[in-house]
């Protein structure tokens, strides 16, 4: 059986002044060309970061929604403490010991997390308040994880991404885990969790929560199980309680607690193709199927509740029998699991506990709609969590995109976050380059259901860029792009000087042949023919009218002589 690791009172990484002693280097994060960091102000101390990026050619500067968090602060010694005057001041104005940003909502409290989240989405502050006190949004916010800049998951807000890091038993490095964090809140991870399972979970831990700008998850059955020595059949409640109070007491903001895996459930997984593929799901399937009884977390849930609204952590209910491939989309087993998690979400909402479902997986593009119906009805519209779901399985390596395709479509169905792939899935665990390839491939995905549901201001990011290149404004181009610099690297690729960066064409059509380029002359052929019939037409009108240079005018009836004529 694994050490018991101890609950860490501590917001620091390291104490001040040790930081030199840390073991773990870490380069810098490059920023973002053409970009400051910039602060919109409000009322009560509320900051809200966007980068802002500057425009060429006399266009005004374009500022976009930001989640790489403060910049330049030693991850030795962890980011500033943001939201802590805001937590302290709630404390001391009575606390009943509940301290959800649900249950302020219930309350008529709009929270400065809530008034940061309305700036930072264009939105009502009370509307954030409503939107939240109805269940259909989360604003994960441990009072422990006062670094985290808020942020709101729900289907009337800007679609959201999650990028998994975290070690495995099999490769682990504290610091690669730090860096995939930073790396990934810079290309625009809206939440990032920390699935590791090997050795130094709770330093991980640590060290990550320390340094995320943005709300952190977790599955706390994974370290559970590191305590149960790898056993599941010798878990149980207390044990998971004890972990849920250590990772709550750190800062962890989301757990996701596969309490709809029942014992009923399971037979139903008998026949699919690929059983049960969640982590989370096998194991609380082995521990009934070995004891014959009800899943401990399902008959405990309302333990657990009491753990989540005394840190204000959020539940993101478990898919522990979601689909593992396409033949095993929308089964009875997923949806007997859906219905679960409905009646779940009431009693999380009687303890005024914030609540996300997650859902599937693998699911074929024909199928993927009705999970979001039905989620939606049985789960009375909290917010639905998505892996993927991945729209084909005939394609390890670029399930990034297998999955993007499907998660696009979910978004625009009505889920609020999507939780990407990379590459690596089903592979191995994904290093630095496929964090990156998987958060573009979803933020993409992301921004695309936010154009389809006509999110208010969604367009205008793809309007002035659009302008950029079509007015061949190549750098600013880049710039508003998700990935300026490969964008750049590709363009550098066939033309690098810097000339190149105001021509007229690339080197995919050619100079003769490029249609934006001819589109333009044809534009101010079109605008010279106009002019130019204009005058024809003006010409005529003038003879028409005698030919006078001077047309007298008439006033009262008698006319005016201009200056220099005889009436
Ligand atoms: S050459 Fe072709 S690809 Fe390049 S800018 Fe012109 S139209 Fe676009």
């Amino acid at each position: 059986m694994s050490k018991k690791l101890p609950v860490v009172e501590s917001v620091e990484v390291f104490p001040r002044g040790q930081s030199e002693s840390a073991p773990f280097h870490f380069g810098p994060i490059e920023g973002f060309p053409a970009s400051e960091k910039v602060y919109v102000e409000a009322a009560g101390g509320v900051r809200v970061p966007v980068r802002r990026v500057t425009l060429s050619g006399g266009e005004p500067p374009f500022d976009v929604y930001d989640t790489s968090g403060p910049q330049g602060h030693d991850p030795k010694l962890g980011l500033p403490k943001l939201r802590k005057p805001w937590i302290d001041a709630r404390k001391v104005d009575g606390d009943d010991g509940n301290r959800s940003q649900m249950h302020y909502a219930r309350r008529g409290i709009i929270t400065p997390e809530m008034r940061f989240v309305a700036i930072r989405e264009n939105m009502a502050p009370e509307f954030v308040r409503d939107e939240i006190a109805r269940g259909r949004a989360i604003l994960p916010a441990n009072i422990n994880h006062p670094e985290s800049e808020p942020m709101i998951i729900g289907r009337s807000f800007l679609v959201k991404i999650n990028a998994n890091i975290g070690n495995s038993a099999v490769k682990s490095s504290i610091g690669d885990e730090v860096d995939k964090l930073r790396w990934a809140v810079k290309w625009g991870a809206d939440t990032v969790m920390d699935l590791s399972t090997g050795e130094a979970i709770h330093e991980t831990r640590e060290w990550i929560v320390r340094n995320s700008p943005v709300p952190i998850g977790t599955v706390p059955i994974y370290q559970c199980l590191e305590k149960a020595g790898g056993d599941p059949t010798k878990l149980n409640i207390d044990m998971f309680i004890e972990t849920l109070i250590e990772q709550a007491e750190q800062g962890v903001d989301y757990f996701t607690i596969h309490a709809g895996v029942r014992l009923a459930y399971i037979p139903y997984t008998a026949n699919r193709v690929t059983g049960i593929v969640s982590r989370g799901g096998s194991i609380m399937a082995k521990w009934c199927l070995a004891h014959h009884k009800e899943n401990f977390l399902y008959t405990e849930f309302e333990r657990i509740c009491e753990v989540m609204k005394k840190y204000d952590v959020a539940f993101s209910l478990g898919d522990g029998l979601r689909p593992g491939s396409a033949a095993d989309a929308n089964d009875r087993a997923q949806l007997a699991e859906l219905d679960t998690l409905g009646e779940l979400t009431d009693i999380a909402w009687k303890h005024d506990v914030q609540v996300m479902i997650e859902g599937p997986g693998h699911v074929p593009m024909h199928k993927i709609k009705e999970n979001v119906d039905l989620q939606l009805k049985i789960c009375k519209e909290a917010p639905f969590y998505t892996l993927g779901p991945l729209v084909t399985d005939i394609a390890p390596g670029y399930d990034h995109i297998t999955s993007a395709i499907g998660a696009a479509m979910i978004g625009w169905f009505g889920t609020a976050m999507l939780c990407y792939v990379t590459p690596k899935e089903h592979l191995g665990l994904p290093d630095k380059d496929d964090v990156k390839d998987g958060v573009i491939a979803y933020k993409i995905a992301a921004h695309a259901a936010d154009l389809a549901k006509g999110h208010p201001g969604a367009i205008e990011r793809d309007n002035a860029l659009s302008k950029a290149r079509f007015e061949f404004r190549w750098l600013d181009q880049f710039n508003l792009s998700l990935d300026p610099d490969t964008a750049k690297d590709f363009h550098d690729e066939t033309l690098p000087a810097d000339g190149a960066k105001v021509a007229h064409f690339c080197s995919m059509c050619g100079p003769k042949f490029c249609s934006m380029k001819i589109t333009g002359e044809v534009r101010e052929l079109v605008a010279k023919q106009e002019m130019e019939a204009g005058m024809a037409a003006k010409s005529a009108e003038f003879a028409a009218a005698g030919g006078e240079l001077y047309v007298p005018k008439m006033e009262g009836g008698e006319f005016i002589s201009p200056p220099g004529k005889d009436p």
